[in-house]
């Protein structure tokens, strides 16, 4: 288990790849089990699993990384533990206690030390935490025991050629969410609804599809795996939904924009609004901020070019670099976002 590790960091990608140890509480008889350390990639569930069958499953995701000083912090331990209870709830599925959320993060980070990424090379550990219902149903109802477990992967940085331009599209014919639904839980079936957009926009040369609100069909909602965010006249602005995941890399940056002396607003913005922004976003764990250059209306034929001068903007930049800083302890953490590993 302890040969060396020959692993080029920087040409890493963002997938998967076998680490030494997973973590796994199972919750039956009313209560959570003690936390089991396994090293088997594979998990045993029975056949008519709720998961299985009617969708059960619901996750986070978060990173941990090497600081400039050496030592391991993970961003927002805790905001992650909360919101996965609200996504617990939502799907009628035992909330994770935050101790034991928090407990379980913090032992699989450590057993797989060696995975995290040396400081300088832009790869993190990324951190999965997910829960699923495991008892067997065939009628429909709710399970009656979960499992709930971590696994931690290296990734390599999301920008390989530096932070770029990405363009994205909108695509009227498809919904990832119903107005009162599941888009503001962390629900892997959210995912497969939006698959099929994904991959008509990926053959198309765009990034991601920005989905509009499912209901009128008038406002940005978020881009499949990533919160929006736009300046506008020197404000953050930033959709107000109940269609979207509250994403904390988002809500990281509202702080950071208001610490700036940015005005921040959290507002419905339409479409037509996109004409008149300076710059624009997707944000999420995985990139942190993915600069737009262009967004591309295609069922209308409009396109909003926001970066004109081809490079992300100036306020993008900023919020980017001082969330990355923070994360790297290369600059002090006012909010007491990182928990350090000792
Ligand atoms: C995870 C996720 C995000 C990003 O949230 P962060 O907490 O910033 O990582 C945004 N939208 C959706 C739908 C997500 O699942």
């Amino acid at each position: 288990m302890n040969e060396p590790l020959n692993i080029d960091w920087a040409t890493l990608p963002f997938g998967y790849l076998k680490t030494d140890y997973n973590v796994r509480s199972y919750f039956k008889d009313g209560k959570w089990s003690d936390i089991e350390v396994s090293d088997s990639e594979n998990i045993n569930i029975h056949m008519a699993a709720t998961s299985l069958h009617y969708g059960q499953e619901i996750f986070e995701g978060l990173k941990a990384f090497r600081g400039v000083d050496g030592k391991i912090r993970i961003f927002r331990l805790h905001e992650n533990a909360q919101r996965m209870r609200e996504s617990a709830m939502g799907l009628c599925m035992e909330p994770i206690p935050v101790e034991l959320f928090e407990e379980m993060v913090v032992k699989v980070v450590k057993l797989n030390e060696r995975f995290i990424p040396p400081y300088g090379t832009g790869a993190s550990l990324y951190i999965r935490p997910f829960e699923i219902g495991t008892s067997a149903s065939v009628g429909v109802r709710k399970a009656s025991e979960y499992l709930f477990m971590v696994l931690v992967t290296p990734v390599g940085p999301y920008f390989k050629t530096g932070f770029g331009l990405t363009n994205i599209c909108i695509f009227r014919e498809y919904d990832r969410v119903a107005p009162k639904g599941t888009g503001r839980w962390k629900v892997g079936g959210n995912y497969a609804a939006a698959l099929a957009a994904g991959e008509r926009a990926h053959a198309m040369g765009y990034s991601a599809v920005l989905f509009l609100d499912p209901k009128e069909k008038k406002y940005l909602d978020e881009c499949g795996p990533a919160n929006f965010f736009a300046i506008k006249d020197g404000v953050y602005i930033t959709p107000e939904s109940e269609s979207i995941l509250p994403s904390i890399t988002n809500k990281s940056f509202m702080q950071l924009a208001k610490d700036m002396g940015i005005k921040v607003e959290q507002r419905h913005i339409t479409v037509e609004e996109l004409a008149e922004v300076q710059e624009a976003a997707a944000c999420g764990t995985a990139a942190v901020a993915s600069p737009i250059g262009e967004v591309d209306d295609i069922d209308t034929g409009h396109k909003y070019v926001i970066a004109t001068d081809g490079k992300p903007g100036p306020v993008t930049t900023a919020l980017y670099k001082k969330l990355r800083a923070i994360q790297y302890g290369e600059e002090p953490d006012v909010h007491g976002w990182c928990t350090i590993v000792e």
